[in-house]
């Protein structure tokens, strides 16, 4: 069985204080490789690190939308040179956030197109975050795909499903967190029924949405198990044929990773 978690935060506070347990923990339960996702400049090396020393976890660099303020003079050099590093296989997580605006949405703009910048330059996937953003999101990945195609998913989606048909005409992929399993997702329930299959991920986003039956626990990799065989029980298929299906997709989506 090929499960992957491929979006987790293995560095964040809750996980990161016990990262050996927790991902023992996780490999008992199948999960087969992890993608540990950055947000902050300052994390890099951290997450790189721990990529260096566990042989089935992948580092991504880059700057969540909260954080774009913080990085608003942040240039493709930075992120190239980054993603250099063997360990390195995608580019994010970047975007749109307007739920929050914890930052400008302008800034945030500019620095999502950054980021992609550097996924057409290196062929490594970019890692989309976007909520409450579908319009923006939308016109920037049609732009940009426009100068140049380049390798993309929308993590954690929970958007419309006029959004995801256009991503997935636009060539993405779309990754499935632990909110489909939530009593009220009820939409994002019919959208991911009637996903393509070779276009789909699963993912923890932990330490953060931990899926049904582990609601208000802190989330751990462990759980995209759970996630996983909701998502097969969606879509009249078994758990093994699913993880083996996304997992599949995950390898040839970030084809730098391999085990
Ligand atoms: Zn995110
Ligand atoms: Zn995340």
């Amino acid at each position: 069985m090929m499960l992957i978690d491929s979006h987790c935060h293995l560095n964040y506070k809750g996980l990161v204080e016990d990262q050996a347990e927790i991902l023992a923990r996780a490999r008992k339960t199948g999960v087969k490789g992890f993608l540990n996702i950055s947000t902050r400049q300052c994390e890099w090396n951290e997450i790189v690190a721990t990529a260096e020393r566990e042989s089935d976890v992948w580092a991504s660099i880059g700057i969540h939308p909260h954080e774009a303020d913080q990085h608003s003079d942040l240039g493709e050099a930075a992120l190239l040179e980054a993603a250099a590093n063997p360990r390195v296989i995608g580019i994010g997580e970047t975007g749109l956030d307007y739920y929050y605006d914890h930052s400008d949405r302008q800034v945030q703009q500019d620095l999502f197109r950054v980021h992609i910048g550097v996924a057409r330059e290196t062929g490594l996937p970019l890692i989309v975050h976007t909520r409450d953003a579908e319009d923006d999101t939308i016109r920037i990945i049609e732009e940009e795909m426009g100068k140049g195609a380049f390798p993309a998913l929308i993590h954690c989606f929970t958007a419309s499903a006029p959004f995801a048909a256009r991503m997935l005409e636009l060539g993405l992929t779309i990754s499935i967190s632990g909110i489909v399993t939530f009593k009220n997702a009820k939409d994002l329930q019919a959208i991911v029924a009637n996903l393509p299959e070779d276009r789909l991920l699963v993912e923890t986003d932990a330490p953060f949405l931990a899926p049904v039956p582990h609601r208000g626990k802190t989330c751990e990799p462990a759980f995209v198990a759970d996630t996983c065989a909701f998502v097969a029980d969606l879509r009249g298929t078994s758990k093994e044929a699913l993880a083996d299906r996304t997992g599949t997709n995950f390898f040839k989506l970030f084809s730098k990773a391999s085990l």
